[in-house]
């Protein structure tokens, strides 16, 4: 179609350079085709045209001091993208590899992510390119406190709510939220996501997005007359996504036999042993190949990619953006793979995916399959606005309904639109029409 087309061209010729944020604009873009065609007033309002450019770019620097009393300055970043459907909401990335492309990139697909929820949130994504890896509790501390003393000029309530990602979880939100109400001297509960449970954090937040991906998997496999049970499941990753899609797998009868971490993964044929995980990378903060000292009979391969070599039903892909390439897409169909689950954002590259789909592989995309936190962050945000915490079951209820409601939606546009059991189109297509109707009126 000239009209997309001409929109990329001119999103290449600003952003080019930026490209994860060029990959995830045109997979979108592309698959919006059929809708702009029969709803020409998206095209008369200008609607993709506002959707490629966010409505914020912020760069600030973040000067912090290390345990040697040295001045080390980062980047820090917020995107505050759309928030047509409510305050911009997205977690912060805290990884080396962080730059604007890939926050804006991030920022787009949360988008649409938001609005598959159904609840009141608009899309942002923040971070910075400061390496947590090998950092001291105290240079953390100093370096979210020093972060927090620009963004929090930046965010409310009502405005913009970040939350975790790569890099953030629980530890780092506390000394964000910290410096925040010291800042402002206000007790704003819901201005973060994420929070511990002592400081009104939701129950279920930490799990979310793991065990919404395996209820989303779960839908889509029940409606393709399949299961979890008695099936082999490889997780890359080994972060929060990862070890709780583990663990709502397994209690749905399947064998998660692969984990990974940024150095290599491991392999135990007799199901990786959760505890172990859960001790080596919450609490210990220690790397996967240590898994062997406790289960002699595991193994552990250097480099990443290589845990698509290993032969499995589901594959689950919990680490990063562009982590499956045509390559490891071959490799995991001749071995016979029934589904994917996207539980990072864009851990397969497009040819991989028109690879899966091609070959009937069941392909849940992460704007809809990983939601599930963003959607448990908004109901920490409900449950903070209200001043009262829901139960265990009560939000886990919540959000297995979520998951469910997120599969039909996209289960609904793939057959409006032509392209039945694409749930990646029909994702896209879902998630943009929400986003597009609130932009209209
Ligand atoms: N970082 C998560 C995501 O990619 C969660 C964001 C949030 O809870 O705001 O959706």
């Amino acid at each position: 179609m000239d009209y997309i087309d001409s929109i990329l061209k001119k999103v290449e010729s600003r952003d080019g350079h930026e490209k994860e944020f060029m990959q995830a604009m045109k997979e979108v873009l592309k698959s919006l085709e059929p809708v702009i065609a029969k709803h020409p007033e998206y095209q008369e309002n200008g609607i993709l045209e506002r959707l490629v450019e966010p409505e914020r770019q912020i760069i600030f620097r973040v000067p912090w001091v290390n345990d040697k009393g040295k001045v080390m300055v980062n980047r820090g970043y917020r995107v505050q993208y759309n928030s047509a459907m409510g305050p911009y909401k997205g977690g912060l990335r805290l990884h080396p590899s962080v730059n604007l492309g890939i926050i804006k990139f991030l920022g787009f697909e949360q988008i649409f992510k938001n609005a598959l929820t159904g609840l009141p949130i608009g899309g942002g994504k923040g971070g910075s390119d400061f390496d947590p890896k090998g950092k001291s509790n105290n240079e953390i501390m100093r370096f979210c406190q020093s972060f927090m003393n620009e963004l929090y000029r930046h965010i409310g309530l009502n405005t913009d709510v970040p939350a975790g990602d790569i890099g953030v979880g629980g530890r780092e939100i506390g000394y964000l939220f910290g410096q925040y109400k010291k800042i402002k001297n206000s007790y704003d509960t819901g201005i973060l996501t994420g929070k511990g449970l002592e400081y009104w954090g939701s129950l279920v937040r930490k799990e979310a997005t793991g065990y919404g991906l395996v209820y989303f998997m779960e839908e889509m496999l029940q409606e393709h007359d399949s299961a979890f049970e008695g099936k082999t499941v490889v997780i890359s990753g080994s972060g929060n996504v990862a070890i709780y899609a583990h663990e709502k797998a397994t209690q749905l009868g399947a064998k998660v036999i692969a984990m990974s971490d940024s150095s290599g993964y491991i392999v135990d044929k007799n199901g990786i042993n959760l505890d172990t995980i859960k001790k080596l990378k919450e609490v210990e903060r220690r790397r996967i190949k240590d898994y062997l000292e406790f289960h002699k009979d595991a193994e552990f391969h250097e480099g990443f990619q290589g845990i698509w070599d290993v032969k499995c039903d589901i594959a689950l892909p919990c680490a990063t953006q562009n982590e499956i390439a045509l390559e490891q897409a071959k490799k995991m169909v001749e071995n016979g793979v029934i589904a994917v689950g996207e539980g990072a954002n864009m851990p397969c590259l497009d040819e991989a995916v028109e690879y899966f789909l091609a070959n009937k592989v069941l392909l849940g995309p992460g704007k809809a399959a990983n939601a599930g936190g963003v959607a448990t962050s908004a109901l920490e945000m409900s449950q903070n606005s209200m001043r009262l915490a829901w139960t265990f079951e009560e939000v886990d209820k919540k959000l297995h309904e979520i998951m469910k409601n997120i599969f039909k939606e996209a289960k609904k546009a793939a057959r409006d639109y032509g392209v039945p059991g694409n749930y990646v189109v029909g994702a896209n297509i879902a998630g943009f029409k929400k986003v597009a109707n609130a932009m209209l009126v």
